[in-house]
C-alpha cells in the first residue's frame, strides 16, 4: 500500500478521530487543567485539552522559528554541547517524520514541523526555550509547575495567537542531580542525562508535543514513557540513539529484531544459534508478497528463509490513532476553512497498524499461514495452533510492558505482553 493510499484511508477515518479527539489528549498530567482552559493561556502538553490547547505550536505560515537554551549545569549531567547537538537531532526526527507526508488530505500542506529553526540567545524571547534544570524557571514558572521535581519534562505553551495559529513557551527538562532532581522514589536512575539515548527521548517526547502530537497510548509518545524509561530495571533499553524506529508509518527500512524467541526461531527454521529475523517491509511498495530473512548477529550476512504471500485483501488498518489535529480557531486566518472536510479541523498526520493475512512459504516449499500486524514502532506476528490464534514474535520499540486482558473470544493464545529486548 503505498503512504498516499495509506493517508487517504487514515483520512476517511478522520471524522472519526475528530470526534474522539478530546478523549485521546484528556490523557496528561492533571492539576493544571483551570489554566489550560483559559483561552491562549498556559497549556502544558498533554495538557487537560480544549479546542486549540493541542494545536501545534507552528503551522504553515511561520518559517522560522527561534529557540534558546538555558542550563542550570550544576543541576544537569549533560555538558552543553552534548544537549544542543541532541536538541538539533530531536527537531531533524520530527522533521523527517512529518516530512513523509505532504498534505494529510488536505488541499494545502498545514505545515508541520517545515520550519528553520534558529538557535538564539534567550535574552532576545525566542519563540522557543529549552530550560534544563530547576533553577532556569522563573518564578511564575515554577509556580506554574508547582512541584517542577515531579516532572521529568514537559512542554508549556504559555501564549498562543489565535490569528496566526502560533504559539510560544518552554520545553522545562528536570534536574537530574542535586536537591531539585526529578523525584527518584519509584526507582528512577540518578543523573539520567548523561546517557544521551535518554535525554535525546525525553526531548522527542516534549517536541512531539510542540509538534502537536498528544499522548498515545504505546511508544514513545505514552504518558507514562519517560518515567517507565527512567526506571533501573528498563533504562538500559533505551540508550541507543537510532533505535528510536519511526513514528507516523511503518519504517521503510522494514524491521530487524535479535532477540527471537527459540520458538519463533525454529517456526522460521533460522539456522542453530542465529538470533535476527528481518522483515522487509511492503507497506511502501506495491508487492503483495515480502521476504523474511535471517542473519546469525546484527550485522552478519543474511539468509532468505521464505516469503510471506498477502491475499487478495486490502492490508486492514487496525486501531488507527490521530497524530495530530491542528483546531481552526475562529479568528485564524491561515487556512481557509474549504481546505478541510472535518469543518474547524485540519487533519495532521494520522497513523495505525496494519494487519495481514499471510500465507508463508519456507524455502523448502511448505506453506503455513501468517498474521502480521505493523506499526511504525514494530511488529508482531502469530500463526494457528489448534485452531488458535498464537503469538509468535512480538517486537515493539520504546515499548512500555502492559498486562493484556485474555482475549475474551477464546481465539487466542497469549495473556502477557513483555517488551523484548532491542
Ligand atoms: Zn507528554
Amino acid at each position: 500500500m503505498k503512504p498516499n493510499r495509506i493517508i487517504l484511508a487514515s483520512f476517511l477515518f478522520g471524522a472519526l478521530c475528530a470526534l474522539t479527539v478530546f478523549q485521546i489528549a484528556s490523557c496528561g498530567r492533571g492539576g493544571n487543567s483551570q489554566n489550560s482552559a483559559l483561552r491562549g493561556g498556559w497549556v502544558s502538553s498533554g495538557g487537560e485539552l480544549f479546542k486549540d490547547a493541542n494545536n501545534p505550536w507552528f503551522v504553515a505560515n511561520t518559517k522560522k522559528v527561534t529557540y534558546c537554551i538555558a542550563i542550570d549545569q550544576e543541576s544537569i549531567s549533560a555538558s552543553p554541547a552534548k544537549i544542543q547537538t541532541l536538541i538539533r537531532k530531536a527537531i531533524g526526527y520530527w522533521k523527517a517524520e512529518f516530512g513523509r507526508f505532504d498534505s494529510y488530505g488536505n488541499t494545502v500542506n498545514p505545515g508541520i514541523a517545515i520550519q528553520d529553526f534558529e538557535l538564539v540567545d534567550c535574552r532576545t524571547d525566542p519563540d522557543l526555550r529549552f530550560l534544563f534544570g530547576y533553577k532556569t524557571l522563573a518564578t511564575n514558572e515554577a509556580e506554574y509547575l508547582a512541584r517542577g521535581n515531579e516532572a521529568i519534562g514537559v512542554a508549556v505553551r504559555t501564549e498562543y495567537d489565535e490569528v496566526n495559529l502560533k504559539g510560544r513557551g518552554f520545553i522545562y527538562v528536570a534536574s537530574d542531580r542535586g536537591p531539585f532532581q526529578y523525584d527518584r522514589d519509584d526507582e528512577l536512575i540518578p543523573q539520567a542525562w548523561k546517557y544521551s539515548g535518554l535525554l535525546y527521548r525525553v526531548l522527542v517526547h516534549e517536541l512531539g508535543h510542540v509538534f502537536g502530537v498528544p499522548h498515545l497510548s504505546r511508544g514513545v509518545m505514552a504518558a507514562p514513557f519517560l518515567e517507565y524509561m527512567l526506571k533501573a530495571t528498563n533504562f538500559q533499553n533505551h540508550l541507543e540513539m537510532d533505535s528510536l524506529g519511526s513514528f507516523f508509518l511503518p519504517s521503510k527500512e522494514g524491521y530487524i529484531n535479535c532477540a527471537v524467541t527459540e520458538a519463533a526461531a525454529a517456526w522460521f527454521k533460522l539456522p542453530p544459534r542465529w538470533k535476527c529475523l528481518r522483515f522487509s517491509m511492503p507497506i511502501d511498495n506495491k508487492a503483495d508478497e515480502f521476504e523474511i530473512l535471517g542473519s546469525e548477529t546484527a550485522n552478519s550476512p543474511v539468509l532468505s528463509l521464505g516469503l510471506a504471500r498477502v491475499g487478495q485483501k486490502m492490508p486492514r488498518v487496525m486501531e488507527l490513532k490521530i497524530g495530530v489535529i491542528i483546531y481552526l480557531t475562529p479568528r485564524q486566518k491561515v487556512f481557509p476553512k474549504t481546505n478541510t472536510s472535518l469543518q474547524s479541523y485540519m487533519a495532521g498526520p494520522l497513523f495505525g497498524d496494519f494487519d495481514f493475512d499471510a500465507e508463508y512459504t519456507a524455502k523448502d516449499g511448505t506453506t503455513r499461514p501468517l498474521y502480521l500486524r505493523f506499526g511504525p514502532d514494530g511488529y508482531e506476528g502469530w500463526d494457528l495452533q489448534n485452531g488458535k490464534m498464537h503469538s509468535l514474535i512480538y517486537f515493539r520499540r520504546n515499548c512500555i510492558n502492559v498486562p493484556a486482558l485474555h482475549d475474551p473470544t477464546g481465539t487466542m493464545s497469549m495473556d502477557w505482553r513483555v517488551c523484548p529486548n532491542p
